[in-house]
């Protein structure tokens, strides 16, 4: 008789003390299962944290090509003042621009012909932030030049009646992701100290983001652009430019492919616009080169 029979036999409760061991993967389905119900939480697995390259790293341990070449990135200079004199603060924004050229931090910088930094004056009233690169601005270093771009600067020539040279223009990640596809959550993370940077030497009285990635990262929401658009946010109280109005709208590549947005993206810039008191030269949106209305 075995020692349990026998409790039971003598009337005996013999509960097991330890829970019948479970699999590792049957343990994680039930703790998602409990945070979810007992506190509405998503288990979300985090990927292995990218291991710094080293100079001490032999050939034999280079990174595999499915793997990240990153590289450790030197400490970044002090900011000018928000009141430096303007030939200060763009010669930060070229300093900027210089690491941004070099900058090994993450994945993107392998398939990349050039890495994009931006483009605009140190004081610019108005901030375009975009998503990344694409095939012509991969080409030519410079944002928003291809089809897209086109239409961004019919939008703000012919739309706002502002110069595009008036407007600083930049992206959430400043290399072309292969193949156009959206940047990762780590790329954008690699890549955020650099647009802070941006943004804190320009100092934009309104940031307008073009589609879903920049908009989350600048307003610090979670939601899909259409449900985003049509408010004015602020910048996060973590950015150096905090409180700073953010105002999202579609990306101009989402307009080219889906054309009856126009209306609520020119509803968008209006209230960028009204956000810092300028007016709207036009009623209607503009019909931009690289549009095909
Ligand atoms: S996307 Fe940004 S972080 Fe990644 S390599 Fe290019 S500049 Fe560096």
């Amino acid at each position: 008789m075995t020692a349990r029979r026998a409790a039971r036999a003598r009337g005996i409760s013999m509960e097991p003390e330890h829970e019948p061991l479970i699999s590792p993967r049957e343990a994680l389905r039930e703790l998602s299962k409990r945070l979810r119900e007992g506190w509405g939480l998503e288990y979300v697995k985090r990927s292995a944290p990218h291991a710094p390259s080293t100079a001490s790293a032999s050939a034999s341990s280079a990174p595999r090509r499915s793997e990240p070449a990153v590289a450790p990135r030197a400490p970044a200079p002090l900011p000018p003042a928000p009141d430096a004199p303007l030939p200060e603060r763009e010669k930060a924004l070229q300093g900027i621009a210089r690491e941004i050229q070099s900058c090994r931090a993450c994945r993107l910088c392998e398939k990349r012909k050039q890495a994009v930094p931006g483009e605009g004056p140190a004081d610019a009233r108005v901030a375009f932030v975009g998503e990344g690169p694409g095939y012509d601005e991969d080409r030519s270093g410079r944002p928003f030049v291809g089809a897209a771009g086109q239409l961004l600067t019919a939008i703000i020539e012919r739309g706002m009646g502002l110069e595009r040279s008036s407007v600083w223009i930049g992206n959430t990640v400043k290399c072309r992701p292969p193949g156009n596809r959206n940047p990762e959550p780590d790329e954008i993370q690699a890549c955020e100290p650099f647009l802070r940077r941006q943004l804190d030497i320009v100092r934009p009285a309104v940031i307008v983001t073009l589609g879903r990635f920049a908009t989350q990262l600048l307003t610090g929401r979670s939601e899909g652009i259409l449900g985003l658009r049509g408010k004015v946010y602020q910048v996060p109280a973590s950015w150096e430019v905090a409180g700073t109005p953010v105002v999202p709208t579609v990306h101009p590549s989402f307009l080219l492919r889906s054309p009856e947005y126009k209306p609520q993206c020119w509803e968008d810039i209006k209230l960028a616009m009204k956000t810092i008191g300028l007016e709207s030269r036009r009623d209607g949106p503009p019909r931009g080169e690289g549009s095909p209305t």
